[in-house]
């Protein structure tokens, strides 16, 4: 998204942030409290300063020695309450600002990690993460300083707006229209600064996330020889990134000599106006000091309350995005009142699909699957066959339920799927994928994902039926190995293994294996063969078959084409019939068995 709809968003939508806060009303009133001493305290300090000047320096100082020390006194005892006040908001508004920033990042982290594949079609992972992080980051700001930020300076400014009149209401007057003419301009430019340090990070961010793209990608730029032209292509944005800070930076230095100039100027003349009026006798030097030290706060107060405007502004931006990603409703969740899971028998669960028909939300005009039917016995091993596209995996991603058929229905030991909860469907099924996710974790955790707290000799049983126990004890550290991104980089074979592993500890009445179609060296072959073969024992195994071993073991072999089943029977019967299966059978199966 870009920075144009961040600014859209009315602050009103920064009430979307209200049961965040809430629970923290006690901190808030707390926070409040020490505002409002430390408010009293910065307006309280003109006046104090005022009777030092009259007290301790006029003429009247000869005439009241005794008053001098508890004038002092009083200015510093202010000084001590304002640093105790300040000090106290700060902590609280800064905590309560970092305590709603970890809330709101949980909540939707927890939110999003519940969606349905839908969701994760149309929503890149990226910005997920940036609004986790860049997002929150910005209400951090708001709920941490610029809430308290608008109520301090507004205090000022009011209480500072009357004080000033209390003080010289011909003075205040003038000063009235002339901090208008001090802090418009500033104000203007100081927006126009504020959205070229935007664009500036902007900028920056393209530039990271062209070298990121880059930097992952570097046996293909180097195996193309574009080292240089890449380069070169990182320079210009590099140097566009520049560009764009010096614009920034001239603006600034801009800002900075209307802002000194205009201020300054604006003071000397009020204290000319001043100084006139003291030698007139019409007002103390006291009184001029206390009325410049007013005339500054309010002056402050403003250009901090449009600060804070701005703040405010891109957080209602980031508000809307993460309220957005916190309400998103998923497509798939499980029913009100879920139906219990009948049992199996001890051979696996029964399935039955009832003319399933299916067809990706984001392609409505094409069925990945045309009234599917069939039935599958309780430890049945069912093959399945068929062209790439012809809905196999599809087949898979609706019995675990990441996407309801549009028609047709599916059983489980006679039960709809969508009566039942869904994490008790899921806990049912043992996938193991063709490409197996390894988390940056040792084995014996990646193992043990199968099912959080299985204990390590239950692991290590898992990994030894499932062939994965030799190579995991070669391993530098054994179990405690390192794998994935940071550790050890495991073959296809020994990933699979992983996973097979992981579906054994599960143990899962109801197996889905989607068999890896890359091509394993024999040896990892009879090694994955075996765990599979182990694996099957005792459940209902569906297996994407591309290896004549697999589909000669299968009870039944299941083939698809064009999301339809058009042939079934075992491998000789199909050989014989000499339709789709023996064609693919040709093509395929060429290794020897
Ligand atoms: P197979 O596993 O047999 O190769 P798939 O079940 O993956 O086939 O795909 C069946 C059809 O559904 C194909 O036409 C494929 O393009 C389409 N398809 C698969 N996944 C998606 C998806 N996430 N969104 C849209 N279409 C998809």
């Amino acid at each position: 998204m870009t920075n144009g709809t961040r600014a859209k968003a009315g602050l009103g939508t920064l009430a979307g942030l209200f049961p965040f806060l809430r629970p923290y009303r006690k901190q808030f009133l707390l926070a409040g409290i020490a505002l409002l001493v430390a408010a009293g305290a910065t307006l309280g300090i003109p006046v104090a300063f005022r009777q030092m000047i009259d007290f301790g320096f006029g003429d009247a100082a000869r005439r009241n020695a005794g008053q001098i020390d508890l004038v002092f006194l009083a200015l510093f005892g202010l000084a001590a309450l304002l640093a105790v006040a300040t000090a106290a908001r700060f902590y609280m508004v800064s905590w309560l600002g970092e305590r709603v920033t970890a809330d709101i990042r949980s909540a939707v982290y927890g939110h999003v990690i519940t969606q349905s594949p839908v969701f994760f079609e149309t929503t890149r992972t990226g910005e997920v993460l940036s609004r986790l992080t860049a997002d929150t980051t910005l209400i951090q700001a708001v709920v941490g300083t610029s809430i308290s930020m608008a109520l301090r300076n507004a205090l000022l400014f009011v209480g500072g707006m009357v004080m000033l009149f209390v003080t010289s209401v011909w003075l205040s007057s003038i000063i009235l229209v002339l901090l208008l003419a001090v802090v418009v301009p500033i104000v203007v430019f100081g927006r126009r600064v504020r959205k070229l340090s935007r664009d500036s990070q902007d900028r920056i961010a393209d530039a990271s996330a062209l070298a990121g793209e880059i930097l992952n990608a570097m046996p293909t730029v180097q195996a193309f020889t574009r080292e240089q032209a890449e380069s070169d292509r990182f320079g210009a944005t590099v140097e566009q990134a520049f560009r764009t800070a010096i614009d920034r930076i001239r603006a600034r230095s801009m800002l900075t000599v209307i802002a000194i100039l205009l201020v300054f100027g604006a003071i000397v003349f009020v204290l000319w106006l001043g100084a006139h009026a003291v030698l007139r006798g019409s007002m103390t030097a006291g009184e001029l000091g206390q009325f410049i030290l007013y005339a500054t706060i309010v002056a402050g107060s403003i250009g901090a309350l449009s600060e804070v405007l701005g703040e405010a502004q891109r957080a209602a931006g980031a508000t809307e995005r993460l309220l957005e990603l916190h309400q998103a409703q998923p497509a798939i969740t499980s029913p009100s009142h879920p139906a219990p899971l009948p049992t199996g028998t001890e051979r696996g669960a029964a399935l039955q699909l009832d003319s399933v028909s299916f067809h990706y939300p984001s392609r409505p005009l094409q069925a990945s699957l045309s009234a599917v039917s069939l039935s599958i016995a309780a430890g049945e091993t069912l093959a399945i066959v068929g062209p790439s596209g012809a809905g196999k995996t599809t087949l898979f991603q609706l019995l675990l339920r990441f996407y309801d058929p549009q028609q047709g229905r599916i059983l489980l030991n006679g039960a709809d799927i969508r009566t039942l909860a869904l994490g008790d469907l899921r806990n049912t099924i043992g996938v193991v994928p063709q490409d197996t996710v390894v988390f940056s974790t040792s084995a014996m955790e990646n193992i043990r994902y199968g099912r959080a707290g299985a204990s390590d000799e239950e692991v290590i049983r898992a990994a030894q039926m499932a062939a994965a126990h030799e190579f995991i004890e070669r391993l530098p550290e054994g179990y405690q190995s390192f794998l994935g991104e940071r550790g050890v980089r495991l073959s296809g074979g020994q990933r699979q293994r992983i996973a097979i592993a992981r579906a054994m500890l599960k143990n899962p009445p109801l197996l889905l294996l989607d068999e890896a179609t890359s091509a394993l060296d024999a040896e990892s072959e009879r090694l994955v063969q075996s765990a599979l073969e182990a694996a099957m024992v005792g459940r209902t195994t569906l297996v994407i078959a591309h290896r004549l071993a697999t589909v000669q073991r299968a009870d039944r072999i299941v083939v698809m084409d064009e999301g339809r089943i058009v042939e079934t029977g075992t491998h000789t019967e199909l050989m014989a019939h000499g339709g789709l299966y023996a064609s693919l059978a040709k093509l395929q199966f060429n290794s020897p068995v």
